[in-house]
């Protein structure tokens, strides 16, 4: 059995259980007994201060970072130079960041099948990966034309998740939605907003994130990460003063209230990079891998 059909049996196995334990839920137990959670680091795709492929995954293999979360953009036809880049490391690929067309909340038909049939391509491709899901913000605001919002459209949105999330279960992955904030999307910008559409969703398949940056509108890191149970699925991270690299404003760049979520939830998925840097990456990037290291340690 390779990785990716240990990946959809799991994934499969995982929904047979669910169904025999409904309803679904984000359950949000934490276990004390998490002494050794491991922190996985993943980078974006433009992160690591080099300019090819195979550089740039032999740069994170020197710090010790073990997930690489490619765009979603034109991933069916990078699935094999991908593979084939990943062979023989100690790297695999965490989530699928966007990179679909469309919306999934359009009023325009036509702009609701680019979405359908576009996220439905990288989902595919995110399975043959192996990757944790693919991530996905509903509409951000400003997006047109969108449906009204109103708790019919929210009953639509968790209904067209629901056979999304279903879809994904059956390509071994999920969807992952990312909450920003009231400025961007403000129907999901707590994670426990998208937490709850997950539970609404009544699908395995979908499931949710948070990221640092956006962040700035909850009261608690760690309420947050524990609000959102069993459905959380990535973690972003980034410089919280400016979106620049962790630690180039040290004043807030503290991390250690949400990792102790983190390790308190027994996560096991990714916290990966997603920010530009100020200054010069050979130097910034390693000390940022460095800073998280030790405020997990603190956490
Ligand atoms: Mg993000």
């Amino acid at each position: 059995m390779d990785r990716r059909q240990f990946l959809i049996s799991s994934a499969t196995g995982a929904a047979a259980l669910a169904a025999a334990s409904v309803p679904v839920s984000c359950s949000s137990g934490t276990s004390k007994k998490s002494g050794a959670v491991p922190l996985r680091i993943s980078f974006q795709e433009g992160i690591a201060p080099r300019e090819e492929l195979n550089a740039k995954l032999d740069y994170m293999e020197s710090l010790g970072v073990v997930g690489f979360e490619p765009g979603g953009r034109g991933l069916a036809q990078r699935v094999n130079e991908i593979e084939q880049a990943l062979r023989g490391r100690n790297i695999s690929v965490s989530a699928i960041c966007a990179g679909f067309d469309g919306f999934i909340l359009s009023s325009d038909p036509a702009v609701k099948a680019e979405f359908d049939a576009s996220f439905k391509d990288i989902l595919a491709a995110a399975g043959q990966l192996g990757s944790t899901g693919v991530i996905m913000v509903p509409a951000f605001n400003g997006q047109e034309p969108c449906l009204p919002h109103t708790q019919a459209t929210r009953d639509y949105l968790c209904e067209q998740l629901h056979e999304l999330g279903e879809y994904a279960l059956k390509c071994g992955t999920s969807v992952i939605l990312e909450p920003l904030n009231r400025r961007e999307c403000f129907f999901m910008r707590l994670v426990s907003d998208a937490a709850a559409i997950c539970r609404d969703s009544q699908s395995e398949g979908i499931r949710c994130m948070g990221d640092f940056w956006h962040m700035q509108e909850e009261t608690s890191d760690y309420a947050a990460f524990i609000s959102a149970g069993d459905c959380l699925r990535h973690v972003h991270i980034a410089g919280r003063g400016d979106r620049k690299m962790p630690g180039e404003t040290p004043d807030v760049d503290n991390y250690v209230d949400g990792f102790r979520a983190l390790k308190e939830m027994n996560y096991k998925y990714f916290v990966s990079f997603e920010c530009g840097s100020e200054g010069d990456r050979e130097q910034t990037v390693p000390a940022a891998v460095e800073l998280m290291r030790s405020q997990w340690e603190r956490a």
